[in-house]
C-alpha cells in the first residue's frame, strides 16, 4: 500500500485518497514547438524501476495538485513536495542519495 502525504493539508492516506497525474517535472510544448518535441511531450515518459518523481492529486481531499518522490519497487515515499515546486527539495535528494547510492539525477525541468 501507498502511504502519501498530501503537502498542503497535511493528511496523510492510502493512495486511494490520491489521484496519480503521471511523471513530474516535464518541460511542457505548445504552439512553436516542433513535432518531435511535442511527440516527446505527449507520450514518451519515463517509467523506471526504482526512484521515480509523479504528479498526484489529492482528490478526495483539498483538491491541489502536488509532487512525490518515491521508489517504484519498495514504495517507499521519499518525500511530497508542492507542484510550484520546481527544484527538488534537498532534503528529498539527500533522502534518495541514502537509500539508493549510485542512483544519478537527470536534469529536471
Ligand atoms: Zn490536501
Amino acid at each position: 500500500m501507498l502511504i502519501l502525504e498530501c503537502p498542503y493539508c497535511g493528511v496523510t492516506a492510502e493512495e486511494t485518497e490520491f489521484h496519480g497525474g503521471g511523471e513530474a517535472h516535464i518541460k511542457r510544448y505548445g504552439p512553436g514547438s516542433t513535432e518531435e518535441e511535442f511527440n516527446n511531450y505527449l507520450f514518451a515518459k519515463v517509467n523506471p524501476k526504482g526512484v521515480h518523481f509523479e504528479r498526484w492529486r489529492h482528490a478526495n481531499g483539498c483538491g491541489k495538485w502536488f509532487h512525490a518522490a518515491r521508489n517504484t519497487v519498495t514504495l517507499e515515499v521519499y518525500g511530497t513536495y508542492t507542484a510550484q515546486t520546481s527544484d527538488i527539495p534537498q532534503d528529498i535528494k539527500d533522502k534518495v542519495s541514502a537509500k539508493v547510492p549510485g542512483w544519478s539525477w537527470r536534469e529536471f525541468e
